[in-house]
């Protein structure tokens, strides 16, 4: 079957000479009567352009696959999962739980697939993409034997879509509750209603980087299900872990139970008034971790966010015995690695403190990053040492 074709303009070609794979709507020429999917996309001269996966109702109207003709058919699709596990192979060998496919970064766009031992979720984000989930599916139940796929198709950005939000089975057994050995220590994840797929799995790296410089007392603010909480606990005299969510710090015991720990408490609190209240109360930390949900999803409350930002940083600055450990992320794609190392150096100043930078990190290498495609680098984590 011969896919349908798209035509772009110029401004569409130019884009596309950029390295970055999305075409808006304003730069292609509406097309009448073609279907969500894979097409062929050429440019106002005929001359063929690729293949991308076309959505007839985004802003983003298409996201390349290939440069290729060659048809993009299940067997197409099948070899690049192939490929993004061969990657998976080398970057995360003997992790339990890491990101398979990562949309753009894995050249399929829109598409997401975690894996959680042998449960793997699935997220299909374009119009086009989620064409292809029962072939994606299918894929997954040859090449790995699953026992369970779900689909967490629970995610606001499939309205701007028009697709619904959907969690659900896709196949093998209803499997909610798993739990996955993460740098060695046992970590229970819900897929069905967890955050994301069920974890954070950016941010496994660095939670193995932090425990590297773990002593002490430590601080583990927005620990959502308590992953850098637990990674430190095993180095430290005691743990604080500490988030908005009841649901999530029950999660977090659960995973402690499993562990044995026994010098790890979790509190439920806003981050921002316990970082106050610590310092009011001079109680001291030797290693303090901050990990907030994204506060700039728009570029128009990037300064509101960085002003947040940076009042965590000060605050942590603050409590923190000299030779102690900062952990400082941000995953709003808005705010730069230099935006964060600008208002951490800002909040240094601001609390008396001198800090140098021993780490510039970024999320887990299970989530490439394109060299041309900025988006796809978000998380930023840098480790500092106050003096
Ligand atoms: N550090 C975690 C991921 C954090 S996700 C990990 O490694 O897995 C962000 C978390 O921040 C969520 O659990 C959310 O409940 C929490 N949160 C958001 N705003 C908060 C606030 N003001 N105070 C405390 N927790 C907050």
């Amino acid at each position: 079957m011969i896919a349908p074709t798209v035509t772009i303009s110029k401004r569409g070609v130019e884009r596309l000479a950029s390295g970055h794979p999305w075409i808006y709507s304003s730069d292609v020429i509406p097309p009448t009567g073609v279907e969500a999917g894979v097409v062929r996309v050429i440019d106002q001269r005929k001359r063929f352009h690729g293949q991308a996966l076309y959505s007839v109702q985004s802003q983003i109207s298409l996201r390349f696959l290939t440069r290729e003709e060659r048809p993009f058919d299940a067997a197409f699709l099948a070899e690049r999962i192939r490929a993004a596990a061969a990657f998976r192979q080398q970057v995360a060998a003997g992790v339990q739980a890491y990101r398979l496919v990562s949309s753009e970064g894995d050249l399929l766009p829109s598409l997401i697939i975690d894996r959680y031992g042998d449960c793997f979720v699935i997220q299909t984000l374009s119009q086009g993409m989620d064409r292809l989930k029962s072939t994606v599916v299918e894929i997954l139940k040859k090449d790995f034997a699953p026992r369970s796929i779900l689909e967490r198709n629970d995610v606001a950005v499939r309205s701007l879509e028009g697709l619904p939000e959907q969690i659900g089975v896709l196949a093998g057994e209803d499997v909610s509750e798993v739990v996955v050995e993460e740098n060695g220590i046992k970590m229970r994840y819900d897929l069905m209603h967890g955050q994301k797929t069920g974890g954070f799995l950016d941010q496994r790296e660095n939670r193995a980087a932090a425990a590297g410089y773990a002593h002490g007392r430590a601080l583990d603010c927005f620990t959502y299900t308590g992953g850098f909480a637990l990674a430190l606990a095993p180095q430290c005299e005691s743990v604080l872990g500490v988030d908005g969510s009841a649901d999530a710090l029950r999660q977090a015991e659960r995973s402690q139970g499993l562990n044995g720990f026994n010098n790890v408490k979790w509190v439920e609190a806003n981050c921002f008034d316990l970082l106050k209240t610590a310092d009011q109360e001079r109680q001291r930390f030797d290693i303090v971790v901050i990990d907030p949900p994204a506060f700039a999803r728009q570029k128009n409350n990037l300064e509101a966010a960085l002003r947040g930002y940076k009042e965590l940083n000060l605050r942590a600055m603050k409590i923190l015995n000299p030779g102690g450990y900062l952990v400082t992320c941000s995953c709003s794609f808005h705010v730069s690695e230099a935006d964060l190392l600008e208002l951490a150096a800002n909040a240094a100043l601001d609390a008396h403190r001198t800090a140098v930078v021993v780490e510039r990190r970024m999320q887990s290498r299970d989530h490439p990053i394109l060299l041309t495609v900025p988006e796809t680098h978000y998380l930023k984590c840098l480790i500092l040492r106050v003096l």
